[in-house]
């Protein structure tokens, strides 16, 4: 039995009258109904709860289904907002591995950068070896 259940466990009919209660143990009957009872005993009638007078709520049935349908948009959004942080921590991971492929990627482009400037003046070198080997050729 939750709070969404229709009708009053004591007389088996539907929340018709305006006006209904809620226990602290959160089953709910007709305040005419659990008055009636509680003159019998002080236990909730459908989970055998101790109840006092003070741990009972009356509220209006219109009030209970605004309250219900509060507590389900709260749990709603409330799931959203989880939801939309784990897509958020995923993203943070992506980024995170994706600045560290770019500086891999940076370090690579500067090692080539590196390579190839050696590698032209080695041919810059070896010109001027052919250039002289040439020259001498031809005197
Ligand atoms: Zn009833
Ligand atoms: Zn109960």
């Amino acid at each position: 039995m939750n709070t969404t259940y229709e009708q009053c466990f004591i007389c088996n009919q539907d929340y018709s009258e305006k006006d209904i209660s809620i226990t602290k143990c959160n089953h709910k009957f007709h305040t005419s109904c659990l008055c009636n009872w509680l003159t019998i005993g002080k236990k909730c009638p459908y989970c055998n709860e101790k109840l006092v007078e003070r741990n009972i709520e009356a509220i209006n049935i219109e009030d209970l289904r605004r309250k219900i349908l509060r507590e389900m948009l709260v749990k709603t959004l409330n799931d959203d907002v989880q939801y939309n942080q784990e897509i958020i921590k995923t993203n943070e991971k992506t980024m995170e591995k994706l600045k560290n492929n770019e500086e891999r990627i940076r370090i690579q482009i500067n090692k080539h950068n590196i390579i190839n400037e050696i590698n032209k003046s080695k041919k810059e070198e070896l010109n001027k070896k052919i250039n002289k080997f040439y020259e001498k050729l031809i005197s």
